[in-house]
């Protein structure tokens, strides 16, 4: 046999790992499995928005050559309007590196800036892409903790407790995937004053920026902070319904990055370019608040979705959750001494087999301080409110 690289030896990714896997196996045996492990919406039946299709249509030929190596320059200027508008100060086109989605633009990201012994703040629990690219790189993801008592805020003396002479940058997921948390302004300028006084780069995940709820104010850590260098991370898979399309980019900020950014440029010359049709949609998806925010509001259909989930979920005994802000996602917990699971694992492959609903455990997300699972609450009102149900039943079957 030949072995794979060693670098990969501690990447994990639970999303689409043996509980997935498991759920596909029932599923070619004639099992139907609500798959409730990506936040995938056009898997639940959320249309391609007007303002898309009308971008790509009669513009094929567009995208025909290979576009510029950092992106198509109407693309760009677009992505440089909208961090503008959020208040990133300074920028320029050529801060703006577009990839074939987030999860491409961070694996530059982090191939340019991690090395052997590197160590990343990141938060658990943290959407594992970051924790990986980490590993590949032979970094060490160090995780700190938010705080389920505290709306899952950053506890920033965990933070600052962790950092270290080999620390190089502070990550934040804001809003945060898995617990649909969106950080208040002290928190990002606390966060920000840490990097300040331990000369850290910000990384800021806000590929959730626009799908936010109930009007919670939204500030990007960037914008906060313009003396600090900042990349932060966006993309059109979730406020367009349009992962398959494969498309985000970052935007540098602040000072100091221009050998990384060097970097950067050297792994996206290698790959040539990003994808260019999707490059196409950028202006008008951009443009187009509108079909983001109507899914958010009362009567759309994330904010529907969200409200069966809880209504679900808060009667039940012996589970505690907060409810999510933002995203797709919530993050709820079970008091362990009330059930007979051994742990998060075992609790999500249980619920597989008894009740057919596939969730991810916390250690998905690196998270281990008690037993949590993560729901994606993509699925309609009803077929939400039925799995729901099936969760209370099935804790029910296993109390002590
Ligand atoms: N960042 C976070 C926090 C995510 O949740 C995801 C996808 O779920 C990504 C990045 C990857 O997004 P993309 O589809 O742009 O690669």
């Amino acid at each position: 046999m030949i072995a794979k690289s060693e670098r990969l030896a501690h990447v994990h990714s639970d999303i689409r790992g043996p509980l997935y896997t498991e759920a596909l196996r029932m599923q070619a045996e004639g099992t139907p499995v609500l798959k409730l492990n990506t936040g995938n919406p056009g898997n639940f039946g959320f249309g391609l928005p007007q303002s898309v299709r009308q971008a790509l249509e009669g513009n094929l030929e567009k995208a025909v050559p290979y576009c510029d190596v950092r992106g198509m320059p109407q693309a760009r200027q677009a992505i440089l309007n909208y961090h503008r508008s959020r208040g990133i100060q300074g920028i320029v086109a050529d801060d703006i590196f577009v990839g074939n989605g987030v999860s491409e633009v961070v694996s530059m990201l982090m191939t340019a800036l991690v090395g052997p012994g590197d160590e990343i703040l990141m938060p658990t629990p943290c959407y594992s892409l970051w924790s990986n690219n980490t590993y590949i790189g032979g970094g060490k993801p160090v995780f700190y903790r938010c705080d389920p008592q505290a709306k899952w805020a950053p506890d920033l003396a965990d933070m600052e407790g962790k950092i270290t002479s080999r620390t190089k940058a502070i990550l934040l997921i804001n809003p945060n995937n898995p617990t649909g948390a969106v950080y208040g302004k002290e928190v990002l300028l606390a966060v920000a004053e840490l990097a300040r006084k331990h000369k850290l780069l910000l990384l800021s995940d806000e590929i959730y920026d626009r799908l936010i709820m109930d009007d919670v104010p939204y500030d990007s850590i960037a914008a906060l902070a313009p003396d600090l260098p900042c990349v932060t991370f966006n993309g059109l898979s979730k406020s367009h319904a349009i992962c398959g399309f494969r498309c985000g980019w970052m935007v540098f900020s602040g000072p100091g990055l221009e050998d990384v950014k060097q970097g950067v440029m050297q792994l996206a010359s290698m790959r040539l370019c990003g994808n260019a049709l999707t490059q196409l949609v950028i202006p008008a998806a951009l443009e187009d608040f509108a079909s983001t925010r109507a899914m958010m509001v009362p009567g759309g259909r994330l904010y529907e979705q969200r409200r069966a989930a809880m209504e679900g979920l808060k009667n039940i005994d012996g589970l505690n959750v907060e409810e999510n802000k933002a995203a797709f996602y919530i993050f709820p917990g079970l008091d362990k001494e009330k059930f007979d699971f051994v742990d998060d694992q075992d609790f999500a492959m249980q619920f597989l087999h008894e009740e057919k609903v596939l969730v991810i455990p916390g250690r998905g997300f690196d998270w281990h301080e008690d037993l949590r699972f993560r729901i994606v609450m993509l699925p309609e009102p009803e077929e939400l409110s039925q799995a729901m149900e099936k969760l209370a039943a099935f804790l029910n079957r296993h109390r002590r």
